[in-house]
């Protein structure tokens, strides 16, 4: 097809433009005709108004016909000369067009001719200044652009306003006679979107302020809905697969309910209901849960492993970490190998002897239910029988990941648990292809946690505390700075923390040492004795972010607080306030600038998990909030989630509709080519009908 053969066309093949120039416009992420068409200008020059001196406007940018009247030349400093030029319209006021250090000029200016002006204006000691104009002679109009708005792009290297512009004019007369607007007319008028071949031409030179946004916004659909319209082909491939019937068949489940020590909270019935429903429907569940941390989602997903096991079939439970994958083996310890279940923890730093038993065991049956990072999935190991996958995730896998993962199993049902509320916009995206249950309530009795910021001056006022607390018979936490991307430096800041601590402040205490380079065993040691009780207090690295139980913990110490981000805190602080205990949440912390202040400030004010991921998400972008890039999810080239939730929604509404109505797109060819196009990083997306 012409247009895609135009859009994946290399820029350096126009003419014009050289090695150097191709480079140039590399550095701004411009390959293709495709990227420059998408390098949106980042604001916008108002030339259609010509102005005279007596209705300036400001502080803002003016276009001034006028003579020059006198030119002055003023050496300030050695370093700083001005050149003065003093303009009128013949109105009754005058201005001065001012210039820093361009000598050069001087000679164009010459005294009684008429020039265009175009530069911000501004009032100084008492009089007009318009600020390094650009200036053409009225003869010149077309020159400066005047009657027109023209585009300001971002610019690198040896590239001009004037050279991006030209480009853009000759890519846009070339690409759009060929153009076919891909989306659905009927789509279109619904949703008053501009056609794509205007929007593409507005966005870059505008006939009106007001077009502009309006064609910010059909691009801006464009991608949402080609990412829904992939999230929902996803849905419905996953619909046309079967999926083993589990249903409640025998005594392990109700054995299990029975030996609960608590009633579930309306939202666990909930949400255990609507799984249910999908895990005896025949088809494949996917669904998140999603519930704030110490919810108890994992109760329910025991139960689902559970139901799973009574029917024949394994389960299997993957967490981002060989910690967390630990922590998760001892909890289904407690619970499943009193009922006669066999479990299994497949880890990378297992023993190779070890390692092969386990995965034989997997093969053969013997283990039922398998915990392990997702190394269980990747290093092809066999499962006898996988009916069901649980993935512990903490945003760490999105779309793409999972779509990657699925390919490898056959088609079991998927349950992904998420502890960090996550803003609507954001799940409609990451998380757009599965079904949602909510846990939005916490186990009765449980206290919030008190949160304090302190800066680190109060260091040893903070240790007294901890001293207190231990000596009442509770534990508690101290996590050690976060270094991004060295487990090494991490470990070692944490021993130094670690041993500085057990040889001053707490002599008396038992200590104890947590972190991500220790041997697995050792850390099962660690952990263990932290949950018995034998250990007081645990200088940990930040891996205990996820998952740790321990009741008793009532104190948790954040280092250098400033350095995480808000949903990390909140991780962190829901290690506490799992008992019926008055819990404590306390962050030294001496943040350098406003945003880490009102960072924590907001951690310091809400316990609620979806506020702070409201902010998280505010403050730092979908990017980072959700620890790894998201390919294709969230980097967009124009739509923005945050402000553009409602275009958001519409899309879904669209992509979703349309699919139901043409299964496959296979009345929509050239759509369906364009989401294989934009998705092709995740495979083929199968045909079915
Ligand atoms: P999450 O994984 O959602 O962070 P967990 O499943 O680890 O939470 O549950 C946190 C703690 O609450 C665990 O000790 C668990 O046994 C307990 N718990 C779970 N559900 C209930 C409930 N309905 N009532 C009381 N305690 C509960
Ligand atoms: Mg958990």
């Amino acid at each position: 097809m012409k247009f895609l053969e135009l859009l994946d066309r290399e820029i350096r093949y126009l003419k014009g433009i050289g090695p150097k120039r191709a480079s140039d416009f590399e550095k701004l992420g411009v390959v293709t005709l495709e990227d420059l068409l998408y390098l949106l200008p980042r604001r916008y020059e108002d030339k259609r108004e010509v102005r005279s001196l007596t209705e300036l406007v400001f502080g803002d940018f003016n276009l001034i016909k006028a003579k020059v009247v006198n030119v002055e030349e003023v050496n300030v400093r050695r370093n700083l000369k001005i050149i003065r030029a003093l303009i009128s319209d013949g109105s009754r006021r005058k201005a001065y067009a001012v210039w820093y250090n361009k000598g050069y000029i001087k000679k164009f200016l010459s005294l009684g001719r008429e020039f265009l002006f175009y530069g911000k204006v501004i009032s100084k000691y008492g009089e007009i200044q318009v600020q390094d104009p650009e200036f053409e002679p009225v003869e010149d109009l077309d020159a400066l652009g005047a009657g027109r708005i023209l585009p300001v792009y971002p610019l690198a290297g040896n590239l001009t306003q004037k050279v991006l512009r030209s480009v853009v004019g000759m890519v846009l007369d070339m690409i759009l006679p060929e153009l076919p607007d891909i989306v659905p007319r009927d789509v279109l008028e619904r949703n008053s979107l501009m056609d794509l071949p205007s929007a593409l031409r507005e966005v870059h030179f505008p006939s009106s302020l007001k077009e502009v946004s309006k064609a910010r916004d059909r691009l801006a659909f464009d991608e949402l809905f080609l990412l829904q319209l992939f999230l929902a082909l996803r849905v419905r491939e996953r619909k046309t697969v079967e999926a083993p019937v589990l249903r409640p068949r025998g005594d392990l489940l109700r054995e299990f309910w029975n030996r609960l020590s608590f009633t579930l909270t309306n939202a666990q019935k909930r949400a255990w209901k609507e799984i249910q429903a999908d895990l005896s429907s025949g088809k494949p569940m996917n669904r998140l849960l999603q519930g704030d941390v110490g919810s108890g989602k994992t109760i329910i997903a025991i139960a689902a492993m559970l139901l799973a096991v009574e029917n024949g079939y394994q389960a299997a439970l993957m967490a981002p970490t060989e910690v967390l994958a630990e922590q998760h083996f001892w909890v289904l310890d407690q619970y499943l190998t009193p009922l006669g279940v066999k479990i299994g923890l497949l880890i990378g730093s297992l023993k190779d002897r070890v390692k092969r038993r386990v995965v034989e065991e997997i093969a053969s049956g013997d283990i039922k239910v398998v915990v392990g990072t997702h190394a269980l999935i990747q290093e092809g190991v066999e499962f006898k029988n996988l009916a069901l996958v649980v993935i512990d995730e903490q945003h760490r896998f999105g779309v793409m990941q999972r779509a990657a993962l699925l390919k490898k199993g056959d088609s079991p049902h998927v349950l992904v648990m998420t502890a960090t509320p996550i803003p609507r916009t954001l799940s409609l995206t990451i998380y757009g292809d599965l079904d949602v249950s909510i846990m939005d309530e916490m186990p009765p009795g449980r206290k919030p946690v008190m949160t304090y910021w302190v800066t680190s001056k109060k260091r040893e006022k903070v240790y007294e505390f901890v001293k207190k607390r231990v000596s009442l018979g509770e534990q508690a936490y101290i996590i050690c700075p976060l270094i991004e991307e060295s487990e090494v430096l991490e470990a070692e800041a944490a021993t130094k923390l670690f041993e500085e601590l057990n040889a001053t402040f707490f002599k008396e205490e038992r200590v104890g040492l947590l972190h991500g380079r220790m041997k697995s065993e050792e850390k099962e040691m660690v952990m263990k004795a932290f949950k018995r009780g034998d250990l007081q207090i645990l200088v940990s690295t930040p891996v205990i972010e996820v998952g740790i139980d321990v009741p008793n913990a009532t104190v948790m110490v954040i280092e250098s607080a400033d350095r995480f981000g808000l949903s990390q805190i909140h991780q962190l602080r829901g290690r506490v306030g799992r008992g019926p205990k008055q819990s404590y949440c306390i962050l030294l912390a001496d943040p350098k600038t406003e945003e880490a202040k009102k960072r924590l400030s907001v951690v310091v004010s809400t316990t609620d998990g979806f506020k702070i991921a409201e902010e998280d998400l505010k403050m730092r972008g979908p990017g980072e909030l959700c620890g790894v890039r998201q390919h294709g999810v969230t980097d967009f080239k124009v739509a923005d989630i945050l402000r553009d939730y409602k275009l958001l929604a519409l899309a879904r509404k669209e992509a979703f509709f349309l699919v139901e109505k043409s299964p496959n797109l296979k009345d929509y060819p050239l759509l369906r080519l364009m989401v294989k196009r934009k998705f092709a990083e995740v495979g083929e997306l199968i045909d079915v009908s």
